[in-house]
């Protein structure tokens, strides 16, 4: 006998980090630590109570860029943890970089961290926090790490430096000047903040080891000369610190618990390690310290995420802007018709695991799908239209009338409620629907053919109608589609399923039905790794990922909102475009088709 699976269990898979959190919690490791009401030092924080929060991560994006998918899942993955340990997820700005950073992308991140559907406010304390407020910290940091004997500055040049800092199976040499006093270091170093001297001709280094077999530890810069205005701070500062150093400072000065980034900074750990050791050594910070675990990125088949990649497309203008439905920022999948639970769910579904993969786009578009099926209310619409007239209109229907027809807004959700349209005499119906010589087993539209009727099909919600031929132009192009309606066999009234077909046409109303843009996209390159290896990513963008059409659909959508979803019956999803739609006059963007066409 098998145990009862335990169906109430969380859906929530397990993961290393989850169990590292775990771990914490039985333990208490974090159970003392104190919090003082914002970032601050050991002093700061042991003057406030104790941290109500469980643990603390927190989403640290440099605003240098729109995020991208990636980036939800990273969101997903500490704002997600946060909550489900009781718990605080910190949104900070890793902003101690003083070029490439713009209000445009701080407001886009905000704006895009809310609209998947997280939170930096809790119980009336907001957790946003900007890195470069940490830079006085951060300098008084540096100046405790020199008078300390851990740190000095530098005056070989770059090249020097380069030259000196052995490879993967040599050690490195040490500097000329590692071993100046550390008050001549300090006496430098207050220059340099001072600017006395000039971009690249010293640099302040942490004095670790030279033969360190982590490259990382081989005397790392901390403190570099630039003179760049800073978005936040001016021009306060011509020293900024590198971000290998900053960064476990703002974990700590945070009281980060559980500091979570992708793999590639693994070989850093051992360096996030010695600083906070060196400054809670010194007292500028207490234990327990942040700790750092790397995950695998998201790396997903048919995309680039890196921003500057995704910022040269912009540039360049190979698509309309960071927002443009075909780019994988949350602001271009967002228009794209992707839904805040379908990012949610692929972060899921991916997890996080320490291992690199690949993970195939459709599986990103299989979980848009499938949070679309429920919620997406349907409607009809003609890509491709053929007019089809419908002959014997008058005799069964009546001269001058038209045939109201119900459909459901949800096959499975009655309380969706109903569409009410019209049948009219001239109908749209998709061009592919009617051939003049069917192909074997075509099942809708064909007229008589040797020795054999028209076929019949049911008209969606309305009639079966038999083919009785088309209308040809000079050029002999078909022009219309004719048929008769079989009387009696309207949907939903008794008997009307006595005439059997095998095929069902979806149509719109030639006279009431709206004419209306739609965008089809498509993929936006047609190689599953665009940027691997020395490739031009340029070369893979596919040129046909974006086609507009017009197309006919149902009365009721001319009052569809912005962003609103629908599945456009046997086409796809579809998304009210939230830019370019006016009232009245939606624009449809395809979101997803309804099965995997790349598929084989
Ligand atoms: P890029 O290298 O393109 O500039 P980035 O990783 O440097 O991107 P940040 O703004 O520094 O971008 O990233 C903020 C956070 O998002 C980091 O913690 C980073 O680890 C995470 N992140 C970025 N890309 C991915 C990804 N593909 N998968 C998971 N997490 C990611
Ligand atoms: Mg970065």
């Amino acid at each position: 006998m098998t145990a009862p699976t335990d169906t109430k269990a969380p859906v929530t898979a397990t993961n290393f980090l989850r169990n590292a959190i775990e771990r914490d919690l039985e333990a208490n490791t974090y159970a003392g630590r104190h919090w003082g009401g914002s970032p601050g030092d050991a002093a700061h924080h042991a003057a406030g109570p104790l941290d109500p929060a469980k643990i603390r991560t927190r989403f640290p994006p440099e605003p240098n860029g729109y995020l991208h998918i990636g980036h939800a899942k990273s969101i997903c993955l500490n704002f997600g943890l946060a909550r489900d340990y009781a718990g605080v997820c910190h949104m900070r700005f890793d902003d101690t970089n003083p070029e490439k950073e713009e209000q445009e992308y701080v407001d886009a991140i905000l704006d895009a961290v809310r609209w998947l559907g997280f939170n930096w406010e809790q119980n009336g304390a907001s957790y946003l926090f900007y890195a470069s407020d940490y830079f006085d910290f951060m300098y008084r940091a540096a100046e405790t790490l020199i008078e300390r004997g851990h740190a000095y500055i530098d005056e070989q040049n770059a090249e020097a430096m380069r030259a000196t800092r052995g490879t993967l199976t040599e050690p490195g040499t040490n500097s000329p000047w590692r071993d100046r006093p550390a008050e001549e270091s300090l006496r430098l170093f207050r220059e340099m903040r001072a600017g006395k001297h000039a971009e690249g001709s010293m640099i302040l280094r942490a004095k670790i080891d030279m033969a360190s077999p982590n490259i990382n530890m081989r005397d790392p810069a901390i403190y570099r000369i630039r003179f760049a205005e800073h978005h936040n701070t001016g021009n306060t500062w011509c020293i900024y610190p590198m971000y290998t150093f900053a960064h476990p400072i703002e974990d700590a000065l945070e009281q980060i618990t559980h500091s979570i980034c992708t793999l590639e900074f693994e070989d850093q750990r051992p360096f996030y390690d010695w600083v906070l050791e060196r400054l809670a050594e010194a007292g500028l910070l207490a234990h327990p310290l942040p700790h750092q675990y790397e995950f695998a990125r998201l790396n997903l088949t048919y995309i680039v995420t890196s921003k500057r990649k995704l910022k040269q497309l912009v540039d360049e203008k190979h698509i309309e802007g960071w927002n443009d439905p075909r780019m994988p920022t949350l602001a271009g999948m967002r228009r794209r018709g992707y839904t805040p639970e379908s990012l949610q769910m692929l972060a899921e579904r991916t997890g996080a695991s320490k291992s690199n993969s690949w993970i195939d786009y459709s599986v990103l578009e299989g979980c848009l799908r499938e949070d679309l099926e429920g919620k997406a209310p349907r409607a009809m619409a003609v890509l491709d239209p053929l007019k089809l007239k419908l002959t014997n209109w008058d005799e069964v229907i009546g001269a001058g009338r038209v045939e109201a027809c119900v459909a459901p807004a949800h096959p499975h959700h009655p309380e969706f409620g109903e569409r009410r349209f019209n049948l009219t005499p001239e109908i749209w119906i998709e061009r592919e629907d009617f051939e003049e010589i069917p192909p074997k087993g075509f099942r809708r539209l064909y007229p008589p053919q040797a020795g054999q009727a028209g076929n019949m099909a049911r008209l969606k919600y309305g009639y079966v109608i038999e083919c009785t031929g088309c209308e040809k132009d000079a050029a002999g192009n078909i022009t219309a589609a004719l048929a008769r309606i079989v009387p009696d066999t309207k949907s939903g009234t008794p008997g009307s399923d006595s005439v059997k077909v095998k095929g069902v046409i979806t149509w719109v109303s030639a006279t009431q039905g709206i004419a209306t843009e739609v965008r089809l996209y498509d993929r936006l390159f047609t190689e599953a790794q665009p940027d691997a290896g020395e490739r031009n990513f340029l070369d893979a963008l596919n040129p046909n990922s974006k086609r507009i059409i017009t197309a006919w659909v149902e009365p009721g959508l001319a009052n569809a909102q912005a962003e609103q979803k629908f599945q456009f019956e046997r086409h796809g999803y579809f998304v009210a475009d939230r830019v370019d739609s006016r009232a009245g006059e939606p624009i449809f963007n395809l979101a997803v088709g309804l099965k995997d066409s790349w598929a084989k």
